[in-house]
């Protein structure tokens, strides 16, 4: 698939509903301009890649909306070179939308065959992210400590590790919810060794966080 002028067109329409939406970074804005997310996205859907909607990508699993996508980055406030972990790789399109506006990107997906995908996709478009297979729940020790931390899939609580995995003054945020359907967006920040400042944001609603420190998942997962 290319990226034609009509692509960028609808990237600009799409950009522009996100400003009406409470998104006014301007380097957040500016991704959502110029990532090509149709090509992220399985092919049938391509028409639709830049209505604000989520959509499947395999293995039951979703991109996420670019609102929430643009929500989520906004409130991480990314300096060029932040250290940032993504929990939930997924399509590669949030992880993307993190390198370019100047991250260094950790990214862990639990789903094998998903990442093996992504991997491929994310090195035909010369976006440089550092991804492992395994349960995101319990962070990546050794590339820890993170200057932010962004978990994009529901968490039923808060997992103590990342908190353990983020620099002093470093950003967490993550949905979190008791019910596998709704959550809150949750931003934690670091602000000493062993002291944080938490808000409690808007609803969300997204795929279960499932791991050790996550949700149980079902005995296929
Ligand atoms: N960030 C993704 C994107 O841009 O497409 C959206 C991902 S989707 C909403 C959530 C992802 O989290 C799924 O791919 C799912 O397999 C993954 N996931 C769920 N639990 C996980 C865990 N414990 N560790 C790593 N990935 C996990």
């Amino acid at each position: 698939m290319t990226d034609t002028y009509k692509h960028k067109g609808m990237r600009r329409k799409l950009s522009e509903s996100l400003k009406t939406k409470g998104i006014h970074n301007a380097a957040v804005l500016k991704a959502i301009d110029e990532i090509p997310r149709h090509l992220y996205l399985p092919a049938e859907f391509e028409g639709h890649a830049y209505d604000d909607k989520a959509f499947p990508i395999g293995e039951g699993q979703t991109i996420s909306q670019p609102f929430t996508v643009a929500y989520q980055t906004q409130l991480l406030n990314i300096k060029p070179g932040d250290k940032v972990l993504e929990i939930g790789t997924g399509s590669g399109y949030q992880a993307s939308v993190l390198h370019f506006i100047g991250a260094v990107v950790y990214s862990i997906e639990r789903v094998e065959s998903l990442l093996t995908k992504t991997a491929k996709l994310l090195k035909s478009l010369n976006v440089t992210v550092h991804t492992k297979v395994g349960d995101g729940t319990k962070g990546w020790t050794e590339a820890a400590p993170f200057d932010k931390i962004i978990v994009t899939a529901g968490a039923p609580s808060v997992p103590k590790t990342y908190i353990t995995q983020l620099k002093i003054g470093g950003i967490l945020v993550i949905p979190v919810g008791k019910s596998e359907n709704i959550q809150k967006m949750v931003m934690i920040t670091k602000t000493g060794a062993d002291t944080f400042d938490t808000k409690v944001l808007d609803d969300f609603q997204f795929v279960p966080l499932i791991g050790e420190n996550g949700w149980a998942g079902k005995k296929s997962d």
